[in-house]
């Protein structure tokens, strides 16, 4: 692996825009080691990218179907083809394991290929003959869609909207987040390079640039993965000129223990780990909280800390022992280190959980020791904000009602778990406010690209994946041919 600093730009009508002024990227395993430099883009920039966008777009749609899966299942497979590469630099600038990595290049790629298997069903004119005419339906693209999402997965949650936007004949201005734009801009550039120019294109920055790419009048749509407070700004900015909105957002996803859950179970225990901390816990729909039944709970305690320590193992994302990297960034680890300072603070019990497997990287990198907090009231801000780093919660419930009412009483609805007998966790799972809820598993586990994933309430507004997810970039053109041209009831 070289350690020569990688280095990124913007994508403008098929060619790369070279900027003076650019940012660094840390190792946060390493914050010393510079892993690459992404561009600091100006909102003229981003004017650019947006006009490259929209003259690519009436070729684009017009482009036939079967032209435009073609380039994407080459994309799909120059994906594939770079995936150690890319996996290796993901693994390097964001600090998670190179396992997560990879998982992040076969989920994107499965998702990739089924966009491209159902496109064609999804947006095939429906023709209606019936006893007033006949209507056709069809499904048009939008126009030029704006992509921006977060560091904790810039892979896959780039990919869930290229693959729709693209394919249903739209053009696109992607922005990555400067926590982890590396391995991404490599993939972007890398699909990009399979479309005509100008079909995809790409910006970085911050706030400025996100401004010009959610108000510019020539876009049509956003699609927005990432914090629920970003994306309030996000709808005001697009509100002027009423774009479409797709909004992927911050969750407090809560796994509740039935009575009968077999505490035994060490497979479901190891499940629920996992759910807790796969990428340091950073995941929209990791099982952020867990409400276990009273009757099992000191048990459950026992057993969970025993599967925790078994599973958990800090260290380099490359040392492949480790399941856990460090926190991406300081601002991040921080934020959950002042969460679990709060809960002592309220008297919570706190409890350090696995193993740290290189000490020294340990002290030097973002690192924090994934923690379990016992003992802790609902309001705590470990309990009630998302945390969205390595700690968690788990807390006694005493009968469904309740359980229910804690678990609804949050402005998130995301995803959920509920474990136990399988009739009576889908009886309880029905009147959960959430997106997706998971039946003995939770987080990514229990994720299926086939169906619809989004949130209610402060989650989200949309769908992304399965049908719904294509079915998000087009209009339905509703073309009427009617039979009876006049209507009787008017006056002559
Ligand atoms: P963030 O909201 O800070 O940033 C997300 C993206 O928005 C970044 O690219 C950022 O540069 C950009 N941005 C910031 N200000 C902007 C503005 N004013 N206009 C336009 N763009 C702007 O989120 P984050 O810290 O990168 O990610 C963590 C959050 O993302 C968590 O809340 C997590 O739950 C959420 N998330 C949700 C899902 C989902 O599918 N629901 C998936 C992953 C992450």
């Amino acid at each position: 692996m070289s350690n020569e600093p990688v280095v990124v730009h913007a994508l403008i009508n098929g060619r790369q825009l070279v900027t003076e002024k650019r940012y660094g990227r840390e190792n946060p395993a390493n914050p010393s080691e510079i892993v690459g430099y992404g561009p600091v883009n100006t909102r003229e920039d981003a004017v650019l990218a947006i006009d490259a966008a929209a003259a690519a777009f009436p070729a684009w749609a017009a482009t036939p179907i079967d032209e435009r899966i073609q380039r994407m299942q080459r994309a799909i497979e120059k994906l594939k083809a770079a995936a150690p590469e890319l996996t290796e630099l993901l693994s390097r600038e964001h600090g998670k394991p190179l396992y997560d990595a990879q998982g992040e290049i076969v989920v994107s790629t499965m998702w990739m290929e089924y966009a491209c298997s159902r496109v064609k069903d999804v947006i095939q004119d429906e023709v209606q003959e019936h006893d007033h005419g006949r209507t056709i339906i069809s499904h048009d693209p939008m126009g030029v869609v704006t992509a921006i999402f977060p560091w904790n997965y810039p892979i896959s949650l780039s990919t869930i909207k290229i693959a729709p936007a693209v394919l249903t004949g739209n053009t696109m201005v992607l922005k990555p987040s400067p926590y982890a734009p590396l391995a991404v801009s490599k993939a972007i550039e890398l699909i990009a390079a399979e479309f005509p120019p100008g079909v995809i294109n790409m910006v970085h920055g911050e706030a400025d640039v996100g401004v010009e790419l959610t108000s510019n009048p020539k876009i049509a749509k956003i699609a927005f993965t990432g914090g629920t407070n970003t994306a309030k700004h996000i709808m005001k900015s697009a509100a002027d000129t009423i774009k479409h909105l797709t909004l992927e957002l911050g969750g407090n996803d809560a796994a509740i223990f039935l009575p009968e859950f077999d505490v035994n179970d060490e497979r479901a225990m190891r499940r629920l780990v996992i759910s807790n901390f796969l990428n340091g816990g950073q995941i929209c729909m990791i099982a952020k909280r867990v409400y276990v039944h009273r009757s099992i709970y000191d048990k459950f305690v026992e057993k969970y800390i025993e599967a925790a320590n078994k599973w958990i193992r800090v260290g380099s994302p490359f040392n492949p022992e480790v399941t856990i990297g460090p926190v991406n960034n300081a601002a991040q680890l921080k934020y959950v280190k002042e969460l679990i300072e709060d809960a002592k603070s309220r008297g919570a019990k706190v409890i350090p959980l696995g193993r740290v497997l290189e000490p020294e990287l340990f002290e030097q990198g973002y690192f924090m020791q994934p923690t379990l907090v016992l003992d802790v009231d609902s309001n705590a801000p470990i309990v009630a904000e998302e945390q969205f780093g390595p700690a968690v919660p788990i807390m006694p419930y005493d009968d469904e009602e309740q359980v229910i009412s804690l678990v609804n009483n949050s402005i998130y609805g995301l995803t959920s778990s509920v474990w136990g007998e399988e009739e009576h966790a889908v009886r309880v799972a029905r009147r959960i406010e959430a997106g997706t809820t998971m039946i003995n598993t939770a987080a990514i586990m229990g994720l299926d690209v086939r169906f619809p994933f989004g949130g209610v309430k402060q989650s989200g507004v949309g769908r992304e994946y399965g049908i719904d997810g294509l079915l998000a970039y087009v209009e339905k053109h509703v073309i009427n041919v009617p039979i009876f041209l006049d209507l009787p009831y008017i006056p002559e």
